[in-house]
């Protein structure tokens, strides 16, 4: 599958149905179609990006656009004020699915702690 051939690629480009709730010259954001969290909202680049590891700095406007979509999603949806969480899952070892970087937005209830099991340094 190329960057371009993503599930998320064909989103952007309006190919594939999704519940788009935010649009614009740089970033577009969906609704997750398992989600995860009362709200679950996904941010992603329009350029197809594959992951947090390959991010360059011609980026960095891009990556705070997609900072401030999803503060602003938040907002909207109602879950700001009580709290949320963003995640961004990178290749394998991440757990990372979708080869297009994606803001995962998260929220509406308690998500207790960050990772689901042990397996620290200890
Ligand atoms: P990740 O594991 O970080 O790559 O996350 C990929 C996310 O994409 C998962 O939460 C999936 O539920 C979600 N997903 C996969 N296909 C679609 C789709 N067609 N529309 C919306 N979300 C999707």
């Amino acid at each position: 599958m190329s960057d371009r051939d993503t599930i998320f690629a064909r989103i952007v480009r309006g190919e594939l149905e999704a519940d788009v709730v935010h649009r614009d010259d740089r970033v577009t954001a969906f609704r997750d179609i398992a989600p995860q969290a009362p709200v679950h909202i996904l941010v992603v680049p329009n350029e197809p990006v594959p992951s947090a590891a390959d991010v360059e700095e011609r980026h960095e406007a891009l990556l705070g656009r997609m900072f401030l979509v999803a503060k602003r999603l938040a907002e909207r949806e109602g879950i700001a004020e009580d709290g949320y969480r963003l995640i961004v899952n990178c290749r394998d070892h991440g757990g990372q699915e979708v080869p297009h970087l994606h803001l995962h937005l998260l929220g509406g209830r308690a998500l207790g702690p960050m990772l689901a099991g042990g397996g620290g340094r200890g």
